[in-house]
């Protein structure tokens, strides 16, 4: 159907993916077993590609206060919170979220996408500018569609660059919204949040950071890069999901600003989609205490984390500049990538293929996270098929990775 014939190209990549039996972007769970493990194609893999950090998916307070908020409240709240009314547990999430970060202000919203396109869309409207990093997650350029704002794209992770761009906006009428990420989502570095902040306190703005990759990983007590580069009183919004270190789904916005109760009433994502199940919201705030009263969730995930990157890395696999939670091997080519992901499946382990557009500099990822939940052995283990693999299909060593650069 014409409507469809834009696709065409693509359409006929995906066939292809799909006649080979190897397509990473559509690959069946049979069955989930754990954190770790699943049932993929009839045999037990080791999952290294979940975003499950904490691995909290399983915990049993978790589990616990789903099963009783959904018997005691139903499965669904059927509406969106404006029309249809607040549940006090979604009041109450908010509340443990605010006091987590120490913020006046929580704002929970049905995924971290929304949470993205609904600040950012309400806080740089028409007539206002956005300073967004290049690298930025879909959903931040898609927040800036919706908001209609003037959108200057500033060098990833280049205070310098963002600087320039200030001074260049200097008296234009407007406000001045910047957002960064905490960690980013596919080479797993971290942004100079310290030196952006020093920008933002010269040049002025309003700098709001999601860490939806850092919360539960990085700080003190896991709040993230903002408690960790120890400048959360120059971040105005906190943005982030639950669907990673806390293992359920939605999203939320966290702030001090006077006035924000008004972004109930103009944010359109917020607005204009239903709220979360009971269910979801109780799993969310037991999960946020398992986060706050287990600290040695974070320690582990980050030992796992050092371990599959200097696994690889020492396999002389090229990697993201630091070592997070999300290990990614630059891959030569897209199709090298699919190779390899799926040599990797075959011997049971899965991971995910990351590709342009969603990727920065037009890389190929072959690209792991890590959960606390691992074991030491099954990190090991993953490392081991790494390199099984790699050398079987020529794809081990540096030189290989050279051109992809
Ligand atoms: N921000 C970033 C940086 C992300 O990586 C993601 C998801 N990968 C989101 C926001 C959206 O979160 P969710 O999947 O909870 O909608």
């Amino acid at each position: 159907m014409a409507v469809l014939d834009k696709y065409a190209a693509l359409a006929q990549q995906y066939a292809g993916l799909e006649a080979a039996g190897a397509n990473p972007f559509n690959v069946p769970f049979e069955r989930v077993l754990s954190p770790t493990a699943a049932i993929i194609g009839g045999r037990e893999t080791l999952l290294l590609g979940t975003n499950n950090y904490l691995g909290l998916t399983y915990d049993p307070a978790v589990i616990a206060a789903a099963n009783a908020a959904t018997q005691a409240a139903g499965t669904g709240t059927t509406g969106s919170r404006i029309a249809n009314g607040s549940y006090g547990s979604h009041q109450q999430l908010e509340a443990a979220l605010a006091d987590f970060y120490g913020r006046k202000q929580g704002m929970v919203f049905s995924t971290g996408y929304q949470a993205n396109l609904g600040i950012i869309s309400a806080l740089a409207g028409k007539g206002d500018h956005l300073l967004l990093d290049a690298d930025s997650h879909a959903s931040i350029y898609d927040g800036s569609r919706l908001g209609y704002a003037q959108v200057t794209r500033f060098r990833h992770n280049s205070p310098d660059d963002l600087a320039n761009r200030l001074r260049r906006l200097a008296g234009e009428p407007g406000e001045k919204v910047i957002i960064v990420e905490g960690i980013y989502s596919m080479l797993g570095d971290t942004a100079p949040l310290a030196e952006f902040a020093a920008v933002k306190r010269e040049y002025g703005g309003c700098l709001v950071v999601d860490e939806a990759h850092s919360l539960g990983v990085l700080g003190a007590t896991g709040r993230g890069l903002a408690e960790q580069a120890g400048v959360e009183a120059d971040v105005d919004f906190i943005v982030g999901t639950f669907s990673k270190s806390l293992g359920g789904v939605g999203g939320f916005a966290v702030t001090d600003m006077p006035g924000a109760e008004i972004l109930r009433v103009v944010s359109r994502p917020y607005m204009f989609t239903a709220s979360l199940p009971p269910g979801v919201i109780a799993a969310t705030e037991a999960a946020l205490h398992q986060l706050r009263a287990r600290p040695e969730l974070r320690q582990r995930l980050n030992e796992n984390a050092l371990r599959l990157y200097r696994g690889l890395a020492g396999l002389g696999f090229e990697l993201g500049p630091e070592p997070s939670p999300v290990v990614s091997a630059i891959m030569p080519s897209p199709e090298a990538a699919f190779g390899f992901w799926a040599a990797l499946l075959k011997a049971g382990l899965y991971t995910n293929v990351s590709l342009p557009p969603a990727t920065p500099k037009g890389l190929a990822l072959l690209r792991s996270s890590v959960s606390a939940a691992h074991s030491p052995e099954q990190i090991d283990q993953a490392i081991g098929l790494f390199a099984q693999v790699g050398e079987r299909l020529g794809l081990l060593g540096a030189p290989a990775f050279a051109a992809a650069k």
